[in-house]
């Protein structure tokens, strides 16, 4: 069995009083028995005032990337280490926004998914498809030579550190979402990609679905056999919408 993950991408939204507002509704109104597990990911400027303000409640912290180096003069990045010394646990590594803006290879994704590893983060490694590409047939190429270049890297081992997050890029802040079945079939294609070299792996990893993922739609996504979760952009903003979800996963 695997657990359920909700992440909240805060992406560079907020201020400290939207932060604090955002995350009074999310505490006040979090279900403590809940059996998944919830993440929030704010701007990392922010970091530390979300683990203060997440009070004695399971909520986890992570970062929206991080430096493939270790240390040293890398002007304007940030470390998996001073993530690590800031309380996060978990790190988006390849979010399509890094890969389309800013230039982010798969071999950069891939070193970056190590660096988190070495430092004890968990990398929410993201893959998924242009419509241009669903369109003409190549969205398990792509996807599996995004996974691949994870594979060859770090091995597939490292994938038991890893939690994959699926997000169509024609899905994402668009209010375009896939459709369950959509969703499933790649899903259930990227398990038994990872299943030809590594069965425990393969069953035990979580992929979460990421692409206008919000309270209308989250029953059905998370229903899918192979949907372990979200990776949340635009509703995780709005706390009584990110909280309907949780409860929706339960
Ligand atoms: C995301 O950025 O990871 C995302 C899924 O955004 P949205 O939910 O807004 O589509």
């Amino acid at each position: 069995m695997r657990t359920k993950l909700i992440a909240g991408n805060w992406k560079m939204h907020g201020s400290k009083s939207f932060i604090e507002s955002l995350m009074k509704g999310i505490t006040e109104q979090l279900n403590a028995a809940m059996e998944s597990d919830v993440l929030v990911c704010p701007p990392t400027i922010y970091i530390p005032l979300v683990k203060n303000l997440i009070g004695d409640t399971a909520i986890a912290v992570g970062a929206q990337d991080l430096s493939e180096q270790e240390q040293g003069a890398y002007t304007g990045e940030i470390s998996g280490d001073m993530l690590k010394d800031n309380g996060c646990q978990y790190v988006i590594v390849g979010h399509s926004e890094r890969r389309s803006l800013y230039g982010e290879t798969d071999i950069l994704v891939a070193h970056k998914t190590g660096k988190a590893i070495e430092h004890g983060l968990t990398p929410i490694l993201c893959v998924g498809e242009t419509l241009e590409q669903r369109e003409n047939g190549t969205t398990m190429q792509v996807v599996e030579q995004q996974l691949d270049a994870v594979i060859d890297t770090l091995g597939i081992d490292a994938f038991a550190k890893i939690v994959i997050a699926y997000e169509p890029v024609w899905a994402i802040g668009t209010g375009v979402t896939a459709s369950p079945e959509q969703a499933q079939e790649v899903h259930s294609a990227i398990r038994a990609h990872l299943r030809e070299k590594n069965a425990q792996v393969a069953e035990s990893i979580k992929i979460l679905y990421g692409g206008s993922m919000k309270a209308a739609n989250a029953e059905e996504l998370l229903a899918q056999p192979d949907i372990d979760g979200g990776l949340i952009g635009g509703a995780s903003l709005k706390a009584d919408e990110f909280i309907a979800i949780c409860n929706i996963a339960g």
